[in-house]
C-alpha cells in the first residue's frame, strides 16, 4: 500500500471546522470555539497520519479517542458525531488516497472508539478515586476542625477566662482522679486578705489585674502543682502524692511568698497577703467535697488568726465547731419546744442585805446534752443573729416572772436582763420594751437592762437615743462587766446609765492581801460613780471578806455566790441573810 496525500485538495482546517460544528453543544466544553477548532485540527492531522501509516498504527486512534475525552468531548453523542464526521468526511476533505482506505477507516474508527471508551472509563475511575480521596480529606479536615473546636471548648469549660488558670471544674476532676490513685493528698485553699478593699478603693479593673498578677505568680512559683482559681479571690493548689503535712506546708509557704511579692498594677504598687487552709490526709475514705469543706473551714481559722498565714486542718477543732454550729442551728426549734428557762441570781444591797434585784440568766434544758450554760450557746447565737429571737424571749419571760415577785405593798426586786449588742442596735427595741411593760404590767423601774461596756462603746448615736428614751420611761440601764473594756467615767456622763456592774476580775483582787491597790481603784471608782448619780454593783463576790470590804468602800450592791447562786427566783425571794451572817 503506497501512501500519497492529495496535496492540493488537502484541507484539515475545513474538516476540523466541520468536526467542531458537529460536536459543539454535545457537552459542556471549557474552551472557546477557536480553541476547539485548533484542538480538532491537531487531531485531524494525526488521523490523517494514522490512515496512511504503514503498518497501521493502532495507538494513534487510541490517543485521539483519549484526547477527545480529556478535552471534555465526552458524551455518547459527542462520540457518535465524531465517528460520523470522520467516516463521512475525513478521507474526502483531506483528499486521502490509500489502497485499502475503507478497511483502514473502519479500523481507525474502532481504535478511536476504543481509546475513547478506555479514557472515559479511566476518567470515571480517576474521578471516583479523586472523589473518594476528596471525601476522605474532607472528612479528616472536618474531624480535625471538630477536635480543635472540642479542645477549644473544653479549654473554655475548664479554665477561668480572667487568669486562664484551671477552674473549679477541672480542679474537681483532677482532685477526684488523684484521690483514686494517690496514697495521700494535700490541698491548699487560698484566699486573698482584704481583697475587697482593693476592689472598692481602686476599682474592679485594677482588682482584676491584681488577680491576674497573683495567678501568674502562683503558677510561676508552683507550676509543678495544679493551681486553680475557684472564683473571686479564691485559689486552690492540689498537691498530689504527698509524704506528709510538711510537703503541703512547704507549698503553702511558697504560695504565701509568691502572693506577697509587690506587684505593679496599672501604675499602682500593690502588696497583698493571703490566708491558706491546708488539708493533708490519706486519699482513702475522703471525697472531694469533704476535703474542700475541710480546707474551707481551715482557711477561716487562718483568717480569724489575722490572715497572712496558713492554718492546718485539725479534726478535733473541726468537730467542736461542727457541734457548735449544730447547736446554734437547733436554737429556733428549742425555743418553740420551750427548752429554755431562766435562773435568777440576786443583786443584794450591801448596806442592809436586801435583795434589790435579780439577774436573769438563761439556761437550755437540752434533750440530749442536759442543762447548758449560756457560755456554750450565747456566743453562737450572737454570731448567727439568733440572739435577737432568743433575747426577745428572755426579756418577755423575765418581765412576766418579775411581775409575780411583788409583795403585798406591790413592791418587789427589779429584774436585770442581759441585752446582746444586736438587740441594742435593733430599731424596734423601745417599742418592744414598752409593749412588754404594758402587757405584763411590770413597772418600768422594776426592769433593768444590762449592756456590756463594749456594746456601749461600739454603739452609734441612734441606739443611745433609744436607751435614753427607755431611761426616761424609768427603765434602769446598767453597764455590765465594767472595767474589762476601755470605758471611762467621763464618757459615761453622756450616757443614760443608772448602774455600773463592776466585773468580777476587779472584785477577785480584793481577796488577796496585796489587793490594796485594787481596793483603792474600786473606792475611787465608786465615789466617781456616785458623783455621776450612778450606783455600783460588784459582780463575782464569793466571800464574806470581799463583801465586807466592798461595803466599807461604799459599793452599793453585790452579786455572787456569797449572796446566792443562780437558781429559781423563789429561792431568793424574802431572804436576806447573807450579809448579816458575816456580822
Ligand atoms: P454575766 O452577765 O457576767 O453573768 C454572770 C455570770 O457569772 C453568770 O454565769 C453567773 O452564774 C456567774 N457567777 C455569778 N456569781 C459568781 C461568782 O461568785 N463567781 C463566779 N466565778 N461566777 C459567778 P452564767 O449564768 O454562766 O452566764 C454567763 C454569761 O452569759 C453572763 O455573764 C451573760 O453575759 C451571758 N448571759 C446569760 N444570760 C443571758 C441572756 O439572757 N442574754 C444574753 N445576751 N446573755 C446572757
Ligand atoms: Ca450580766
Amino acid at each position: 500500500m503506497g501512501k500519497s496525500a492529495g496535496s492540493a485538495r488537502s484541507c484539515p482546517g475545513t474538516f476540523a471546522r466541520a468536526w467542531a460544528k458537529a460536536v459543539s453543544g454535545t457537552s459542556y466544553l471549557p474552551m472557546t470555539q477557536a480553541q476547539l477548532e485548533a484542538l480538532l485540527q491537531r487531531l485531524t492531522e494525526r488521523l490523517a497520519v494514522a490512515i496512511q501509516s504503514e503498518p497501521f498504527d493502532l495507538r494513534i486512534g487510541h490517543q485521539v479517542g483519549a484526547e477527545l475525552v480529556q478535552a471534555h468531548i465526552a458524551s455518547a453523542e459527542g462520540l457518535g458525531r465524531t465517528i460520523e464526521v470522520i467516516q463521512l468526511r475525513l478521507v474526502r476533505d483531506l483528499g486521502l488516497v490509500a489502497d485499502d482506505v475503507e478497511d483502514r477507516m473502519a479500523r481507525l474508527l474502532a481504535t478511536v472508539a476504543t481509546g475513547y471508551a478506555r479514557a472515559l472509563r479511566d476518567r470515571t475511575l480517576d474521578e471516583q478515586e479523586s472523589i473518594r480521596r476528596a471525601a476522605m480529606m474532607a472528612r479528616a479536615q472536618a474531624e480535625r476542625a471538630l477536635r480543635e473546636s472540642e479542645a477549644r471548648f473544653r479549654h473554655q469549660a475548664t479554665h477561668d477566662p480572667l487568669t486562664d488558670l484551671p477552674n473549679r471544674t477541672l480542679f474537681t476532676e483532677r482532685l477526684a482522679a488523684a484521690l483514686d490513685t494517690a496514697d495521700r493528698i494535700g490541698v491548699c485553699f487560698i484566699d486573698l486578705d482584704r481583697f475587697k478593699v482593693v476592689n472598692d478603693s481602686l476599682g474592679h479593673q485594677i482588682g482584676d489585674l491584681l488577680l491576674v498578677s497573683v495567678a501568674q505568680r502562683l503558677r510561676r512559683a508552683l507550676g509543678e502543682h495544679l493551681v486553680a482559681r475557684l472564683g473571686g479571690d479564691e485559689f486552690v493548689i492540689l498537691v498530689e502524692r504527698t509524704a506528709g503535712t510538711d510537703d503541703v506546708v512547704e507549698v503553702a509557704e511558697a504560695a504565701l511568698a509568691a502572693v506577697s511579692e509587690p506587684a505593679l498594677v496599672d501604675g499602682h504598687e500593690l502588696t497583698v497577703s493571703a490566708s491558706i487552709g491546708i488539708v493533708e490526709r490519706p486519699a482513702a475514705g475522703t471525697s472531694p467535697m469533704e476535703l474542700m469543706r475541710a480546707a474551707d473551714s481551715t482557711l477561716h481559722w487562718a483568717k480569724a488568726a489575722g490572715g497572712a498565714r496558713w492554718s492546718i486542718f485539725d479534726a478535733d477543732r473541726n468537730r467542736q465547731e461542727l457541734a457548735r454550729y449544730a447547736l446554734s442551728a437547733a436554737i429556733p426549734a428549742a425555743l418553740d419546744r420551750g427548752e429554755f428557762y431562766l435562773d435568777y441570781q440576786p443583786l443584794t444591797a450591801l448596806r442592809d442585805g436586801r435583795v434589790l434585784g435579780m439577774e436573769a440568766l438563761v439556761r437550755w434544758r437540752h434533750p440530749e446534752l442536759g442543762v447548758l450554760r449560756p457560755d456554750s450557746f450565747i456566743g453562737l447565737a450572737e454570731e448567727t443573729g439568733l440572739i435577737v429571737r432568743l433575747g426577745a424571749w428572755v426579756l418577755a419571760e423575765a418581765c412576766r416572772e418579775a411581775r409575780t415577785w411583788a409583795d403585798e405593798s406591790g413592791d418587789g426586786p427589779f429584774v436585770s436582763v442581759n441585752l446582746a449588742v444586736q438587740q441594742v442596735r435593733r430599731p424596734g427595741l423601745v417599742d418592744e420594751v414598752r409593749d412588754l411593760l404594758r402587757r405584763t404590767g411590770l413597772p418600768p423601774g422594776r426592769l433593768q437592762l444590762e449592756i456590756t461596756e463594749s456594746t456601749m462603746m461600739s454603739t452609734a448615736e441612734e441606739p443611745v437615743r433609744a436607751l435614753r428614751v427607755l431611761a426616761d420611761l424609768g427603765v434602769r440601764i446598767a453597764i455590765d462587766d465594767f472595767g474589762t473594756g476601755y470605758c471611762n467615767l467621763a464618757y459615761l456622763r453622756g450616757l443614760p446609765v443608772t448602774e455600773l456592774k463592776v466585773a468580777g476580775e476587779f472584785v477577785a483582787g480584793l481577796r488577796a492581801p496585796a489587793g490594796r491597790t485594787d481596793e483603792r481603784i474600786l473606792a475611787s471608782l465608786v465615789s466617781l460613780a456616785h458623783a455621776l448619780k450612778v450606783t455600783v454593783t460588784a459582780e463575782g463576790v464569793e466571800t464574806a471578806e470581799q463583801a465586807e470590804r466592798l461595803r466599807a468602800i461604799g459599793c452599793d450592791a453585790a452579786q455572787g455566790w456569797h449572796f446566792g447562786r443562780p437558781g429559781p427566783a423563789a429561792q431568793h425571794l424574802g431572804r436576806s441573810p447573807a450579809l448579816t451572817a458575816t456580822g
